[in-house]
């Protein structure tokens, strides 16, 4: 088992998910295209333990289903 069940999910699911939100303070917005690193970490909807719009099972849970 690699260990997956930590950054590397909040990035792989940070990367999927609709409502990513950058919660950098000074409001830049992250540019998909250029590969920055967009994480769940970087997230303003995560409280530093989990998502607080509750979508980040959701988002695993369809990256799964689409193997
Ligand atoms: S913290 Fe929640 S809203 Fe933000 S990218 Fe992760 S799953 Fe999506």
């Amino acid at each position: 088992m690699m260990d997956y069940d930590n950054d590397g999910q909040l990035t792989v699911v940070g990367q999927s998910c609709r409502k990513f939100t950058s919660g950098k303070p000074d409001g830049r917005k992250y540019n998909r295209a250029a590969g920055e690193d967009i994480s769940c970490s970087g997230c303003s909807h995560w409280n530093g333990e989990a998502c607080i719009k509750n979508s980040f099972d959701n988002v695993l849970t369809r990256l799964d289903s689409e193997g």
